[in-house]
């Protein structure tokens, strides 16, 4: 059935991937987003389309809109990105949910949380399931994003509860792929424009901590699978279970660009979680889902798009 859908955050890496799948299966798409952490080009080609729309609005700010469904993907994901303003990383995911889930309340619209495996701070469960309450330093540089994380899906459980709101969360762990901000200060774009210029791969500590990494096209696949499920609330963990330390990821990078980049270490930033890999038995089960594009493959594709980019045409987050 069509119907009439909301992206915030619509115009970011997996908010624009979202939209063109929902635009090319027919739906009525609103993009809404505050261009923080993205640009106009990552939708510019849906533009035309008589079945998309874009509007420039900041989600902490309230917004009447009619909709069936809500993606709710706006904030900045990168930790250079959300620790540029950390207030307004909060605001975002906090007030920018009430205004969200007021809307999906008013409308009886069914809401998707994108949370994250940051929720599961420095996890001392490895790998995580969803039943881990985590362990996050609520004072640290990286609580404006985990905790207002947190405080999301309390306030979409609480919304549910108490307002019958027809909610889903996901807590998607990190995902790469074409589109991906060149400059988000993550790994993998590092890495790759490192690599593509013949700089030093900078490892932040001694590149023995590990991240699993999720192409971007798996991902969006299991969000809307979530979306669309009708007896399941999550939250429910979405990510590749493949896990590789830092270093092994420069290595692959170097070896798949041709590169005669050297591995140099730096300081490892505070708060950095030391493994991460989902438990994904719960996704198998209920959503039928695990990721099909292993890492190498991924990488391929992301480096394919890195060369066809100019790097001048992207900037830093504006306030
Ligand atoms: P992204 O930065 O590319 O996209 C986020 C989008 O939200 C951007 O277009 C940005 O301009 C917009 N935005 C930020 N604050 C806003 C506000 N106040 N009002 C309106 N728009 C706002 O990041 P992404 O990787 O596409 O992440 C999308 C979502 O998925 C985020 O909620 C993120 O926390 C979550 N997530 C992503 C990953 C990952 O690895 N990419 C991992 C876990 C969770
Ligand atoms: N990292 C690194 N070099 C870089 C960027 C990141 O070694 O140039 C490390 C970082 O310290 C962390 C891991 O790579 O251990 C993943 O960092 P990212 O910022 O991509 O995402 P996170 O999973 O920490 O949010």
């Amino acid at each position: 059935m069509i119907q009439r859908i909301l992206v915030t955050g619509g115009a970011g890496f997996l908010g624009s991937h979202l939209c063109e799948r929902l635009v090319s299966d027919g739906h009525d798409v609103i993009c809404l987003d505050n261009f923080f952490t993205s640009q106009k080009t990552n939708v510019a080609h849906l533009l035309g389309k008589p079945n998309f729309e874009l509007i420039r609005h900041d989600i902490t700010l309230p917004i009447h809109l009619e909709v069936d469904q809500i993606y709710n993907m706006a904030c900045p994901a990168a930790p250079g990105h959300y620790q540029f303003n950390p207030i307004k990383t909060i605001k975002t995911s906090v007030m920018g949910s009430i205004n969200m889930l007021g809307i999906a309340k008013r409308c009886g619209a069914r809401i998707l949380q994108a949370s994250t495996s940051e929720v599961y701070g420095d996890p001392e469960q490895h790998p995580q399931k969803e039943s881990y309450r985590g362990s996050v330093n609520p004072i640290g540089i990286r609580a404006c994003y985990d905790e207002g994380k947190r405080v999301a899906e309390t306030l979409f459980m609480d919304y549910h509860r108490s307002n019958n709101v027809d909610v889903r969360i996901v807590r998607i762990f990190n995902t790469y792929g074409p589109r991906m901000h060149p400059f988000d200060g993550r790994v993998v774009a590092n890495f790759i424009r490192q690599a593509m210029a013949g700089d030093d791969i900078t490892i932040y500590g001694d590149g023995s901590q590990t991240r699993s990494f999720c192409y971007r096209d798996d991902l969006v696949e299991v969000i809307m699978r979530m979306m669309n499920c009708d007896d399941f609330t999550g939250p429910v963990n979405i990510g590749n279970p493949h896990e590789f330390t830092i270093r092994q990821l420069a290595e692959k990078t170097i070896e798949l660009t041709n590169s005669s980049s050297k591995l140099v270490e730096s300081p490892l930033p505070a708060d950095d979680p030391t493994r991460r890999r989902p438990d994904i038995s719960l996704a198998k089960v209920k959503l039928d889902w695990e990721p099909k594009i292993e890492l190498d493959e991924g990488l391929k594709h992301t480096i394919d798009w890195f060369k066809t980019i100019n790097l001048a045409d992207y900037r830093p987050p504006t306030p």
